[in-house]
């Protein structure tokens, strides 16, 4: 079914207009009527943007250093867009990540567009959500999206996916937990930032990070860079701003970001598949009575948990 949408809001959009551009964000969080088709109007001019996820431990500098690599970008005339997805605070709408941002001199420049994402309660859609949102800023005609995720759980690994290049920023003292640190976050980097190097310690936690990649990189087209860096210092900034244009030239190159847009589409329907079967499952006026009568023949010993799954899924009718 066709949604009618303001014609003039896409006119609008396609025009650079920063209001209809978070306006069109808007709809689409809120997954509102129009959202489907919207996206299908715009999609099409998508695939430009480069995609920068900067992720690590909270309080490790990246919103400083998203800061001033923005400001770098600007100095080129690039046009910025920051998203700052934090699964943590379903309450706070992610505005700790994005205020800190706000209050620098980025905010005045409407060529720099900031966004706070949270995951309101439910944090399976968020890395969906964060992907749209990636997309409208992508055919809106943003160079570079950054994706600033804090913390180092599952939904960071998920939305660092949607990046194509990814920096895990580090501080000195990281280096104690290195060996215990997720295995994940230390996989997904493409570039190492140990920030807060006027500490002590960026060295050592540098050659521990070199040797860790000694074993994991070998015959890999792809050797993580480690940068150190002073975020509020400002130095090792153009390092960083460096070492992504030499990863986005090597994924160009070298065909990998083709093979990373399929592995992102292919993704990105799995997750839309998950969420329309469970929508179709769980949304609808029978299903807390149906889910109450299978708790209590589980409890009763009479089935397992998923031979109920199996029958709620049956009764779904899902082909329909
Ligand atoms: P985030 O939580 O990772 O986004 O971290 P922030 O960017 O908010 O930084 C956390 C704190 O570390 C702030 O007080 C920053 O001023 C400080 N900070 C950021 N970068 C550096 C740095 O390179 N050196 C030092 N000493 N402090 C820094």
């Amino acid at each position: 079914m066709r949604v009618s949408i303001s014609s003039s809001l896409i006119k609008r959009f396609l025009n650079g207009d920063h209001a209809a551009c978070a306006r069109v964000i808007t709809l689409i969080e809120n997954n509102h009527r129009t959202a489907d088709e919207l996206i299908s109007q715009i999609y099409s001019r998508t695939g430009k943007a480069h995609r920068i996820g900067i992720t690590g431990p909270p309080g490790a500098g990246k919103s400083t250093l998203v800061q001033k690599l923005a400001t770098l970008y600007r100095s080129e005339n690039k046009k910025i867009a920051i998203i700052a997805v934090d699964p943590t605070s379903p309450f706070t709408g992610g505005a700790i990540l994005g205020d800190r941002i706000r209050m620098s001199d980025l905010f005045t420049d409407s060529e720099v567009f900031i966004r706070s994402m949270a995951s309101r309660g439910s944090v399976g859609g968020l890395a969906l959500q964060t992907k749209s949102v990636c997309d409208v800023l992508d055919a809106f005609g943003k160079d570079v999206i950054f994706i600033e995720t804090v913390g180092v759980g599952q939904v960071e690994l998920d939305v660092a996916q949607l990046a194509h290049t990814t920096m895990v920023v580090l501080v000195p003292e990281s280096g104690d937990s290195i060996q215990t640190m997720k295995a994940g976050l230390m996989e997904i980097a493409d570039i190492f930032i140990i920030n807060k190097s006027d500490r002590d310690g960026a060295d050592r936690l540098g050659v521990s990070i070199e040797a860790m990649l000694d074993l994991k990189t070998d015959g890999l087209a792809w050797r993580p860079q480690v940068i150190n860096t002073s975020a509020v210092q400002e130095r090792g900034v153009e390092e960083v701003c460096g070492a992504i244009r030499y990863h986005w030239n090597f994924l160009n190159e070298s065909g990998a970001i083709e093979d990373h847009l399929k592995e992102n589409i292919q993704s990105e329907i799995i997750r839309f598949v998950d969420q329309i079967i469970s929508e179709k499952i769980w949304h609808n006026d029978k299903s807390e009575k149906m889910m109450a009568k299978f708790i209590q023949e589980v409890m009763k010993g009479n089935i397992t948990p998923k031979v109920a799954a199996k029958e709620i899924v049956k009764r779904a009718n899902l082909l329909t």
